[in-house]
């Protein structure tokens, strides 16, 4: 079977699935609340990444909202640069997803393998990422949570949102508090309104921790972190060399005011993005 087919007998969301329709592999990592292992299906051989999550886990983090919001939301998404989730089913003790397979892992590895990216790898993952939040948004889903852990590699390197634990489907401007301190926006740590324009910002703060190895905001306490975001405290190092037009797009998304902040079509326009981005490791259809 090609693959294609083989993916499209997994991407079944009528069919009743069991634990029995697959053969368990490799564990590929923990998070939070779930453990994610390699898995076959049985019939089709398709190769998927199953996370398994505890019940018990839900009921005492409260946390049955928010994940049946995730399955939602992801169901609902397809896009190349965003992880698909394919269908979900569950036992007496435990919650199984059926998600698709990022043989990469987490770009979070290669970052710390490697230091930092060079502009060319930096560029192309933020084209991808801006394209995949420019559907999220027209579908009216803000992501809010992310950052390099969620976001995965395919087995030729192309990126792929995963994790949309912390997404909000809105119409409206929203105001909870979620989300880990250094990728927030100055917003959303002072609890203040939000809107999809968070996600620029975190943009901003990923292609700095790209070409620079570490946050913008990065401080020893979350305290100091905090107060660094609020003021927007930006500094540029001199080592590694980076070049002006990603220093100049970098401070276009981090604004302290979110309707200053460059648009998703902005950024695609943006000379530094379309001198370095490189179209086929985006993966736009
Ligand atoms: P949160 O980030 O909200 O804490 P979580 O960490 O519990 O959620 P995930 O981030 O989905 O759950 O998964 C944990 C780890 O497992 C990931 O960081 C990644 O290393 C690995 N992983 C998850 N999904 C996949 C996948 N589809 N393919 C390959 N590896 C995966
Ligand atoms: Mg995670």
């Amino acid at each position: 079977m090609e693959s294609g087919s083989k993916e499209a007998e997994v991407n079944n969301l009528e069919k009743q699935w069991s634990l029995d329709d697959f053969e368990i592999g490799k564990p590929l990592g923990k998070g939070k609340f779930g453990r994610v292992y390699l898995a076959r299906e049985v019939k089709s051989k398709y190769v998927v990444a199953l996370k398994v999550i505890f019940k018990e886990q839900i009921e005492k983090y409260r946390i049955h909202h928010q994940l049946r919001r995730e399955m939602e939301i992801q169901t609902k998404l397809h896009h190349p640069n965003i992880l698909r989730l394919y269908g979900w089913f569950h036992d007496s003790e435990r919650i199984f997803l059926i998600l698709e397979y990022a043989h990469g892992g987490e770009l979070y590895g290669l970052l710390k393998k490697n230091g930092h990216l060079n502009e060319k790898q930096a560029a192309t993952y933020i084209a991808s990422l801006t394209q995949a939040l420019a559907y999220c948004h027209g579908k009216c889903v803000i992501h809010r949570d992310i950052k390099p852990e969620n976001l995965l590699l395919d087995h030729e390197g192309r990126l792929k949102i995963a994790d949309f634990g912390w997404s909000v489907q809105s119409s409206s401007k929203r105001k909870t508090m979620c989300g880990t301190l250094d990728y927030l926006a100055p917003e959303m740590v002072e609890n203040r309104d939000h809107d999809y324009a968070v996600d620029n910002w975190t943009l901003g703060v990923l292609c700095y921790e790209f070409l620079y190895g570490n946050p913008p905001f990065e401080a020893e306490s979350q305290k100091d972190t905090f107060k660094r975001i609020v003021r927007v405290d930006l500094s540029f190092p001199l080592t590694p060399y980076v070049s002006a037009e990603a220093k100049n797009l970098i401070s276009q998304l981090l604004m302290k005011d979110p309707s200053k902040r460059l648009s998703l079509q902005k950024i695609m326009q943006h000379p530094w993005i379309v001198k370095n981005a490189d179209p086929k490791g985006m993966c736009s259809k």
